[in-house]
C-alpha cells in the first residue's frame, strides 16, 4: 500500500450514478449526478471507480427506449458485450487488489434491464434477479474469488433505506476529511 494520502477504499459504482446523460431518454431522475450516493462515498473516504455503460457501449447515447425490459436486451451480442466489460472491470479490481487497496462495495442501479441488483424490470413485470450486466460482472467477480457487498441504488424512488445499506458497507472516515484545508496533495 502506498505511503501518502490515499484512503486505498474503492467503490465500483454504475455509470449513470456520476453520470445521468448516459440514461436512455425519458429515464434520467438527477441533473448529473446521483449526489447522495456519491457525497455518502465522498465523506467516507471511499474512491470512486465509473463502470462503463453496457448499453451505451452496445447502442450508443442516443439509444431507443423501447420497452426497457431485460427481455429487450437479451440477445447473445449484447450478453458478449457486457462480459468483455466485466472481464476488464475485474482486471480493474484485481489490480487494486493486488495494490493493496480494498473494494468496499459494487453499486447498481435497480429498476435498469442491465444494472438491476436484485429486481430486474421484464415483459411480465418486476422480477427477482439481476439485469443482464450485472449478472455477468457479478458472476466474473464471484470468479476472480472477490467478496464485495453490492447494493442496488433505486435513483427514482426514496432512497433512505438503500442509503443506510451503502452506509453500512462504509469504513469510518478519515479524521482528515473533516478538515479539508488541511490534506497534503502532490502534483499528480
Ligand atoms: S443503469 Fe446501467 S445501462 Fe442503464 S444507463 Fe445506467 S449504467 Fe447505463
Amino acid at each position: 500500500m502506498a505511503h501518502d494520502q490515499r484512503s486505498g477504499k474503492i467503490a465500483f459504482v454504475a455509470h449513470c450514478l456520476l453520470n445521468q446523460n448516459a440514461k436512455v431518454e425519458g429515464t434520467a431522475s438527477w441533473p448529473a449526478m446521483v449526489a447522495p450516493v456519491i457525497d455518502l462515498l465522498s465523506q467516507a473516504d471511499v474512491g470512486v471507480v465509473q463502470l462503463p455503460c453496457p448499453e451505451v457501449e452496445h447502442l450508443g447515447v442516443g439509444r431507443p427506449t423501447g420497452e426497457d425490459t431485460k427481455e429487450q436486451y437479451d440477445t447473445p451480442e449484447y450478453r458478449a458485450c457486457c462480459r468483455q466489460l466485466a472481464q476488464h472491470v475485474v482486471g480493474q479490481a484485481q489490480q487494486y487488489v493486488n495494490a493493496g487497496c480494498q473494494v468496499i462495495c459494487i453499486l447498481g442501479v435497480e429498476g435498469s434491464p442491465s444494472c438491476s441488483v436484485t429486481t430486474v424490470p421484464t415483459r411480465n413485470g418486476p422480477a427477482d434477479g439481476s439485469g443482464i450486466f450485472f449478472e455477468i460482472l457479478l458472476a466474473e467477480f464471484r470468479k476472480a474469488d472477490l467478496q464485495v457487498p453490492v447494493v442496488g441504488i433505486p435513483e427514482a424512488a426514496d432512497m433512505t433505506q438503500t442509503l443506510d445499506q451503502v452506509r453500512r458497507t462504509l469504513p469510518t472516515p478519515h479524521p482528515m476529511n473533516t478538515d479539508q484545508t488541511s490534506r497534503t496533495s502532490d502534483q499528480d
